[in-house]
Parts: C-alpha cells; sequence; structure tokens
C-alpha cells in the first residue's frame, strides 16, 4: 500500500477581498481539508468545520457575521461525510495535523475522537492562553476536548519515513504550520494560511498591509517556497482557482 492523499471542500468563507489579501470587494473561497492514507495509518491535515457552524443561529457564527464575514457549509461537506465518501471510518483516523487553531482548520476535531492532535507547542499554548487566543482568535471551544495531542517544536516526520513532514511556518498565528506529503499523488506541500492563495506567494499582498505578522509570514513563506523542487506542487491555503483548477484537489479514488 501506498501513500494517497485526497484533498476535500467543508465549506466556503466568503468575505470582504481585503480579508484574504484580494483586491475584489467581496470573495468567495474554499475551507479545504485534506486526506492522507498511509500504511501505517490514515492522518488528516486541518479536519474542517464544526458541524454546528451550518446553523445559521450558531453564536460563532453570528460574531463573524458582525465582521461582515460568512461562512456556509452544506451537510455532505462534513468531515464525517468526506471520510465515509472515502470509504474511511472516522474512528480510524489516528493523526490529525493541525495547520493552526483557527475555527475553519480545527472545528471539526469532533468528529475524528480517536484521533491524536499534531501541533507545533507555540500553537497549542497559545490555544491556552486566554489573552493571546482573544487576540488570534483560537477558540477553545472547538479545540479543548480531550484528545491525546503530541506538541512537536519544529520539523517533524510523522511517519518516520519522510512522506509527511511538519514544517513550521509560524506568523499567521504564532505556531502556524504546513505540511509536506509525497504520496502516489506526487509531491506536495500543503500550504495551509502561511498564504492563502498563489498570487500572494508572488506579490506578497497579504491581507491588512499594517498587520504586525508580516514580516514573520515573509519569512516563513520564503522558507517554505525555499523547499521547492521542480516537482513540487504548493498547494496555497483558500485559493479558489488553484481548487478549481487541481485534479488533485477534488478528493476522488480513481
Ligand atoms: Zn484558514
Amino acid at each position: 500500500m501506498t501513500t494517497q492523499l485526497f484533498g476535500c471542500v467543508c465549506g466556503q468563507y466568503h468575505a470582504p477581498g481585503k480579508a484574504l489579501g484580494m483586491f475584489e470587494k467581496r470573495v468567495s473561497v474554499p475551507l479545504p481539508f485534506y486526506v492522507i492514507e498511509h500504511p501505517q495509518g490514515v492522518a488528516l491535515f486541518d479536519c474542517g468545520l464544526h458541524t454546528d457552524i451550518g446553523n445559521p443561529e450558531d453564536p460563532y457564527l453570528k460574531g463573524l457575521r458582525a465582521y461582515g464575514i460568512d461562512v456556509t457549509t452544506e451537510p455532505e461537506e462534513s468531515v464525517t461525510n468526506h471520510l465515509v465518501r472515502l470509504d474511511i471510518d472516522p474512528a480510524r483516523v489516528r493523526w490529525v495535523v493541525l495547520s493552526h487553531l483557527h475555527f475553519d482548520h480545527a472545528g471539526g476535531l469532533h468528529q475524528v475522537p480517536n484521533a491524536t492532535i499534531v501541533v507545533q507547542r507555540r500553537e497549542w499554548e497559545a490555544g491556552f492562553d486566554d489573552e493571546v487566543a482573544a487576540q488570534h482568535h483560537l477558540p477553545r471551544r472547538f479545540f479543548d476536548l480531550g484528545h491525546k495531542v503530541k506538541q512537536i517544536d519544529g520539523e517533524y516526520d510523522i511517519f518516520g519515513d519522510g512522506s509527511v513532514t511538519c514544517i513550521p511556518t509560524f506568523g499567521h498565528t504564532p505556531g502556524h504550520q504546513s505540511l509536506r506529503v509525497r504520496s502516489e499523488q506526487g509531491d506536495h506541500i500543503l500550504v495551509g494560511d502561511a498564504c492563502n492563495n498563489h498570487k500572494i506567494a508572488e506579490s506578497r499582498h497579504f491581507p491588512s498591509p499594517a498587520d504586525p505578522r508580516h514580516a514573520e509570514m515573509n519569512q516563513s513563506l520564503d522558507a517554505l517556497l525555499a523547499l521547492r523542487d521542480a516537482s513540487t506542487v504548493m498547494i496555497y491555503g483558500h485559493d479558489p482557482e488553484q481548487w478549481r483548477d487541481t485534479p488533485l484537489l477534488q478528493g476522488f479514488r480513481t
């Protein structure tokens, strides 16, 4: 059995373009997560939305609307339904590698109760520091659910065979990380929110120009891009064009 990588969309994020470093007045972008089937077990990179986010009365969703942000999701886009579609029992997911603790990346943890969370130590610590968590919008309601947690410091090879490697890309949040996956589908770097889309990777037009996080985000992105070789495909965090144009991201078994 070889390593397989599947992309899945758990919903859409609708926001002013400037919130995502885009020039359009309003944009809709995909909220992705990824399924990695490895001979040693199933791992996810991020895990989508909490199923409550499908309810317009959810207090977190209502809070976002106050900022002109909305999220839409369909029942068939839940983590559970994507896994079942791929013939994977959610109870069998052994690891969830979290890029960071934002609601659209960590929200679906309740659907994979047996998984061990793999997270950068500084992200996990930020999530449990009330002041830092509030500043970075890390809502504990979605990730403090009693999972086993493996806190890591910097680069980490999950299976010890070089196929799935965490790469620290701090900046978007205190302990953000990306993931390199070498699979049957090729060599991919799942960038996460270290960079939202391919245009920003070129222009460095990050959201909110005055944001003090930009120096660290630039450094992290430079280091990540330097890992590429000719065959590496970068998959950006919330990139509507890339999602539409990349067959891998449709997430079906072939
Ligand atoms: Zn995100």
